[in-house]
C-alpha cells in the first residue's frame, strides 16, 4: 500500500465515530421535536437487498445495479474477511451506499469517506476511490463495538491495519 492512500481513509473514519458519539448523545433526548427524524440516524433503515450472509445494503440511487458497490455477495466477502482476520463475529450490518462528498460528520462538518453508527448498527460508505478499504474500516470499529462494547475511535488496535490492508479481488 502507498502510504498516503492509507492516511487518506484513515482519516476520515476517525471523524465518523465522532460523529455517532454525538448522535449517541443526541439519542438520548425525549420527544418535543415537530418533525420526526428517519430512523437509522436520519437515513432510514431501507435496504435494496439482503445477503445470504444477512447484510442489508442499500445501494440506490448512489450506485447502479451493475456496480461492484451494489454486489452484496461481494461486500460480504470483504466483511467476512475482517471478521475472519479479527477473530470477531458479528451479524452483518446494515451498509448505505452514498455518493462521494455527502457524508458528512455532525460534530466536524466535515466530509468522511466512511461512517459508522451503532445503535442501531449503520454503516455508510461513499462511491469514491476507497469504497472497499472503507467498508474494511468501518467493518473493524464495527467488530470491536460488538466484541468489546467500544469501537476504538482512537484506533489503538492494531487490526485497523492489519484486517484493512488485506489484498482482495475485485468480483
Ligand atoms: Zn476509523
Amino acid at each position: 500500500m502507498i502510504p498516503s492512500t492509507a492516511s487518506a481513509f484513515r482519516l476520515p473514519a476517525k471523524g465518523a465515530l465522532l460523529a455517532l458519539l454525538l448522535v449517541g448523545a443526541l439519542g438520548g433526548c425525549g420527544g418535543g421535536a415537530e418533525q420526526e427524524p428517519l430512523p437509522c440516524h436520519g437515513y432510514g433503515c431501507e435496504f435494496d437487498v439482503q445477503g445470504a450472509a444477512g447484510m442489508r445494503l442499500r445501494y440506490a440511487p448512489a450506485v447502479e445495479p451493475s456496480d461492484a458497490r451494489a454486489n452484496v455477495a461481494f461486500l460480504e466477502q470483504l466483511y467476512q474477511m475482517v471478521e475472519s482476520c479479527a477473530g470477531i463475529q458479528a451479524p452483518a450490518p446494515l451498509v448505505v451506499i452514498e455518493k462521494e462528498g455527502t457524508l458528512v460528520s455532525p460534530l466536524d462538518g466535515l466530509q468522511h469517506h466512511g461512517l459508522y453508527y451503532f445503535d442501531p448498527d449503520l454503516m455508510l460508505i461513499d462511491d469514491g476511490a476507497w469504497t472497499f478499504w472503507s467498508l474494511k474500516h468501518e467493518a473493524v470499529h464495527y467488530l470491536l463495538q460488538h466484541a468489546l462494547g467500544n469501537s476504538d475511535p482512537d484506533h489503538t488496535s492494531s487490526l485497523f491495519a492489519t484486517c484493512v490492508e488485506l489484498p482482495f479481488a475485485m468480483p
